[in-house]
């Protein structure tokens, strides 16, 4: 029975991420809040999780609230009175290839940076961590050759857990209604909204946030909202008492670490005086496409042993113990995914107010930090630190239902197959392609894949076999990519940049709007152009724009490919009521060809009668040109690659014409195709930043270094208050770039740390390739104020080894833009 029909937030879903979501706006002060379960807390797919907290995880977001959920649930029983059981036995993940102690190396970049604790050890060590296990070094159980040890993580009790996070926020005023479910939810005259429960009473609230695990898609629907996240089967052993691990116990051995073999793709740890084996396997099945079904509730599904038996053999082979207990019992039950396996936190598309905690996976282990930084987001209209990485605006319209399934169901089988950060999966593709698609194929291009865009990661020349070997070190394709880059810098090249996120920008209100949102002055001239920056109330940058002025009252405004969404979203719920801004997203409607390279006039000039030289169209200029057969090209003389060129930004319908005249006037000249890999190259050696990565809301633009683009006494922006207070301050951290000395094969690749002369950690590397024009190892990243002046000496542990570098100037290629400006 609802007691209360209105409240400031209503939580649908009460499992442990919905309960922590509660519990965490009553943290922050809210208290006017409510919560609303189907059935009971738990009954989702809390209550039957193995109640595993890896710490593990390659995401320096995900990272994050990982970590601060296992520090909660360890201070969660003394402030409740609630017993979690955690145990905190320690998390051994063992390797048997070099590839994997690569994986493990990476991850400790990663961890370093965000202050989780970790061992790297040797296969005596296991031993001694765990005196059950068979060292190994044969063809069937593999030699361990060492493994990541978290000293801190362990397994707790979900359902307890659950319990006492209600305890925490109902003592500080929540509410919870059990048996009660949403059925339906409108938007009301004063833009609240209005949940329609099963029982028929109504409640009103001014947010929403699902967290409906398993239903996530329903839920979803009840807002027109397509959630990409579809359950898939996951299932887990219980075994018996085991004789040797009682023995163990008794002779005084403490509770044994949970246990991975991640090249056998299972975990295993004490449940009992018996163990719990949970694998992830290959074939398993999404489940609920289509909505979970009236009969379901609280039931499982039948066992699949086929599906276990691999696993149950390796673990066996592994620990011996294991032959000697019988199976209790098989626990199969829907695991929510997402196609990249990362949930979905933050808010909705398109609906005002609506906020997503769904699409967990690890739901256990994530739920503290998500609710915590829900919450953050929700109260203070921004989360503490970047989510971009969990952001539901990260997917776009093309996750149909078939896409998810078969991406789920392929991350579901990966998770624990090595995280190569040039790892490409097949699964689902191609999904959307450029109209060249075909041609670039014809040229060698081995595909990658982002925002479901197929997009040219390198092209393979003849006789080169077209696919990579992933690997954490320069791999097969490194020669072929440094080719790439040369001709980009010698001749002329052209990159198929189709999928940048564009929009059109029209109205008597769209200039003020625009300069109301970044922090750089919008273009006043018709053909000017400006790199802009919407950044957060704290003043972090939330979104890269480069804005340009194409006629009176028309800007055209492209983004990052991958923040079509994240973006429009931004756009579509700043806009001003007033209708003096006409907002369309044209991403589709134009392809974009970089054309550029120091013969790039020469071929241009072909296809034109647009004079191309210097005082006609100057650097940072754009023109609405016609190239061959094309009209209404958007010229933008300006790239991402540091070269004499354009960004031909065109309708889509030219897309073949434009192609095949760039190559047929290119010829001559030794055009040929670059892909993204020579891309990254080339744009480190320029210094220059990647949105998402490099600049992000855990960034000013005065500690990216991005001063030039801030135009702080041109009137009100966003995030205008925090960088005047962060200048008055000083700034903290200041963008680097830096020359990585004594790499062999391992170039570092972000997200490594950064070392002053003593052995500090003062910074983190964001992005690094290898710079092949400058023959240079490169990274860029922050570093602490007083250690980012060029010449400092630091190091940079890259794979577990440390090596020197030394603070570059900024845009070691071509620094004073001769190129650019040729
Ligand atoms: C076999 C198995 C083992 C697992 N082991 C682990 C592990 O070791 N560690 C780990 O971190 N994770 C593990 N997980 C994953 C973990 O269980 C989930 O990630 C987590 O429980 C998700 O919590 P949730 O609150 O998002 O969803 P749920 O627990 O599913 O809760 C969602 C709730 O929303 C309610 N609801 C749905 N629709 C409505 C509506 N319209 N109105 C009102 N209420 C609604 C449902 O009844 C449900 O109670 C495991 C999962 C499985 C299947």
């Amino acid at each position: 029975m609802l007691v209360k029909t209105h409240v400031r937030v209503l939580v649908i879903g009460g499992g442990v991420v919905g309960v922590s979501t509660l519990y965490h706006l009553t943290k922050k002060g809210w208290r006017d809040v409510a919560l609303i379960e189907r059935t009971e807390l738990t009954a989702g797919s809390t209550w039957h999780a193995a109640g595993l907290l890896p710490l593990f995880n390659m995401s320096y977001t995900v990272g994050q609230l990982h970590k601060y959920s296992v520090d909660l649930y360890k201070r969660l029983p003394g402030e409740t009175g609630q017993d979690v059981s955690f145990h905190v036995t320690g998390n051994l993940r063992l390797a048997t290839c070099r590839e994997r102690m690569d994986e493990y190396y990476k991850y400790c970049g990663t961890a370093n940076t965000i202050g989780v604790p970790f061992e790297v050890i040797t296969p005596q060590r296991v031993k001694e961590l765990w005196p059950l296990l068979e060292l190994g070094g044969n063809a069937d159980t593999p030699a361990i050759v060492g493994a990541l040890y978290h000293p801190d993580d362990g397994h707790i009790a979900p359902a307890d857990l659950t319990m006492a996070l209600r305890k925490g926020a109902r003592s500080a005023g929540a509410e919870i209604y059990e048996h009660t479910e949403a059925v339906g939810i409108e938007r009301t005259a004063s833009g609240e909204w209005r949940v329609r429960t099963g029982k028929g009473a109504e409640i009103t609230a001014e947010h929403l946030v699902l967290a409906t695990g398993n239903y996530a898609r329903q839920t979803g629907q009840l807002l027109g909202l397509n959630v990409p996240a579809i359950p898939v089967e996951h299932q887990y052993i219980v075994y018996d008492a085991s004789p040797e691990l009682k023995a163990y116990r008794q002779r005084g051995g403490r509770e044994l670490a949970v246990l991975r073999e991640s090249d056998k793709s299972y975990y295993l740890r004490e449940e009992r005086m018996g163990w719990i084996l949970g694998p992830y396997e290959r074939g398993a099945p999404a489940r609920f496409a289509d909505g979970v079904p009236e009969w379901f509730g609280r039931s499982l599904f039948p066992g699949d042993l086929d599906r276990l038996v691999p696993h149950v053999e390796a673990a066996t082979r592994r620990v011996p113990a294991l032959e000697h207990c019988g199976i209790k019992d098989i626990v199969n039950g829907p695991i929510s995914y997402t196609p990249d396996g990362t949930p979905l936190i933050g808010p909705a598309w398109g609906v005002p107010n609506v906020w997503l905690n769904e699409g967990h996976s690890f739901g256990i282990t994530a739920a503290g930090g998500a609710g915590w930084q829900l919450a953050e987001w929700i109260v203070e209209g921004e989360p503490g630190i970047d989510m971009l990485a969990v952001d539901p605006r990260r997917f776009g319209p093309y996750t149909s239902k078939r896409y998810v399934v078969k991406k789920n169901e392929e991350t579901y089988r990966s998770v624990f197959t090595v995280h190569f950060p040039d790892e490409e999966r097949p699964d689902a593709r191609p999904a959307k392609t450029s109209p060249v698609y075909d041609k670039l194929s014809a040229r060698g291009a081995v595909w990658g894949q982002r925002y479901g865009w197929e997009r040219a990661n390198w092209f393979a020349p003849p006789g080169v076999a077209r696919r990579d070997t992933w690997s954490f070190r320069r791999s097969n394709y490194f020669e072929h990519v440094g080719s790439e880059a040369r001709l980009m810098r010698e001749r002329v090249g052209v990159i198929d940049l189709t999928p940048f996120t564009k929009h059109e920008v029209t109205g008597p209100g769209a200039e003020a709007w625009l300069d109301r949102l970044v922090a750089n002055k919008v273009p006043a001239k018709v053909g000017r152009m400006a790199l802009s920056h919407a950044l957060t109330v704290r003043g972090g940058i939330r979104s890269e724009f480069t804005i340009t002025k194409i006629a009176e009252q028309h800007y055209y405004v492209v983004s990052a490919g991958a923040a079509e969404r994240y973006d429009g979203d931004y756009l579509l719920k700043s806009l001003p009521a007033d209708g003096s801004v006409g907002l369309r997203n044209i991403t589709n409607a134009r392809g974009c060809f970089v054309l550029a390279g120091p013969r790039s006039r020469d071929v241009l000039a072909q296809l034109t009668d647009t004079p191309l030289d210097n005082t006609a169209f100057p650097w940072l200029t754009a023109q609405v040109i016609e190239a061959g057969l094309a009209v209404d090209v958007y010229a933008l003389r300006v790239n991402f690659v540091g070269a004499l060129g354009w960004e031909l930004h065109f309708p889509v319908e030219y897309a073949h014409h434009l192609f095949d005249a760039l190559f047929e006037a290119g010829a001559p000249h030794g055009i040929g195709m670059v892909g993204m890999r020579a891309m990254e190259s080339l744009r480190l050696e320029k210094s220059y930043r990647m949105w998402g990565s490099d600049i992000t809301p855990d960034y000013t633009p005065f500690e990216a270094s991005l001063d030039r683009f801030v135009r702080i006494k041109k009137g009100p922006f966003i995030g205008r208050a925090a960088l005047e207070r962060q200048q008055a301050a000083g700034v903290p951290n200041r963008f680097v770039t830096l020359e990585v000395h004594e790499v062999t094969d391992a170039d570092p690749l972000g997200n490594e740390p950064l070392f002053d002369k003593g052995g500090r950690m003062i910074g983190r590397a964001t992005s690094g390739y290898y710079g092949h024009c400058l023959q240079k190892s490169l990274a860029i990243g922050y570093a602490r104020t007083e250690l980012a002046t060029p010449g400092t000496e630091l190091s940079i542990e890259i794979l577990g080894e440390r090596k020197p570098a030394t603070v570059l100037p900024e845009s070691p290629y071509d620094p004073d833009n001769l190129q650019l400006r040729a």
